[in-house]
């Protein structure tokens, strides 16, 4: 790893604490490696280009992630979410979680050990579905929650609990969130979504009714909307969607082209 780190063409790209990264808006900024290898802080990412890159925890860095995802092209948003996701974990997972004994990165920060007991820790993510769902005449169900900036809108997502499959939670969250059962639940793809640690994973489903009661905690608002509705509401100004990067804005996108399928979301 050190012949790797001292390779001429090795680049390094810094992550501060809040998961902010160096950009110029349409690309992250790499810059070359130097000084010595150092297992504690220099960690790897892959090969770029056939180089060595690799991702350090620096102090401060320019922006947050949500600022710079819309801007980067496919290559470059796939490092952004290893390079925030990796350094991230790093810094919540410093301690054992079977002994409480302090850990250290090992395979190049690919995992950490605790010099205790022993015990490997590996990054975790969190599975979360999200799911597109229609009703009979294929209009979409957009909901939002009181969080949100006003008038954004998207699809449902949540969580799943332990001992669930996916599947399941698909289920259990349009019940929980707007009181609805569904029929088949189709995958449509997957995104991670580094904030802080979550792996959304699409599905489509048709409801087998219409009538909408929306969790009072969960959800502010919910609704079905036609195409032409969407349209209408999103250049009225009456209704916003998620950012462009996200699998959410994806779904949404597909739904309205008519081809709600896994060649087109995932
Ligand atoms: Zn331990």
């Amino acid at each position: 790893m050190a012949e790797c780190w001292a390779n001429n063409e090795a680049r390094v790209i810094g992550v501060d604490r809040e998961g902010r990264v160096d950009h110029d808006g349409g690309a992250l900024s790499f810059v070359a490696t130097e000084g010595p290898y150092d297992a504690d802080q220099h960690f790897l990412l892959g090969l770029w280009d056939g180089a060595p890159l690799f991702v350090r925890a620096v102090p401060t860095a320019q922006d947050g992630l949500r600022a710079v995802i819309g801007g980067l092209s496919v290559e470059h948003l796939q490092v952004a979410f290893a390079a925030v996701g990796l350094i991230g974990w790093h810094h919540r997972a410093g301690f054992c979680p079977a002994c409480g004994t302090a850990s250290q990165p090992v395979l190049a920060g690919l995992s950490r050990r605790c010099p205790s007991c022993g015990m490997e820790d590996y990054p975790r993510s969190d599975a979360a579905v999200i799911m597109a769902v229609t009703d009979a005449e294929d209009r979409l169900l957009l909901a939002r929650q009181p969080v949100w900036p006003s008038g954004m809108y998207s699809v449902l997502a949540g969580f799943a609990e332990v001992g669930e499959s996916l599947e399941q939670t698909v289920h259990r969250e349009v019940a929980e969130e707007v009181g609805l059962e569904l029929g088949q639940v189709r995958y449509l793809g997957s995104q991670p979504w580094p904030f802080p640690r979550s792996l959304m994973v699409a599905f489509a489903a048709e409801s087998t009714g219409t009538e909408l009661r929306p969790s009072p905690t969960e959800v502010e608002d919910a609704c079905w909307v036609t195409r032409d509705e969407l349209r209408e509401r999103v250049s009225a100004g009456s209704m916003s969607l998620p950012m462009a990067a996200s699998i959410a804005r994806r779904m949404i996108e597909a739904w309205l082209d008519g081809e709600l399928t896994a060649e087109r979301v995932g």
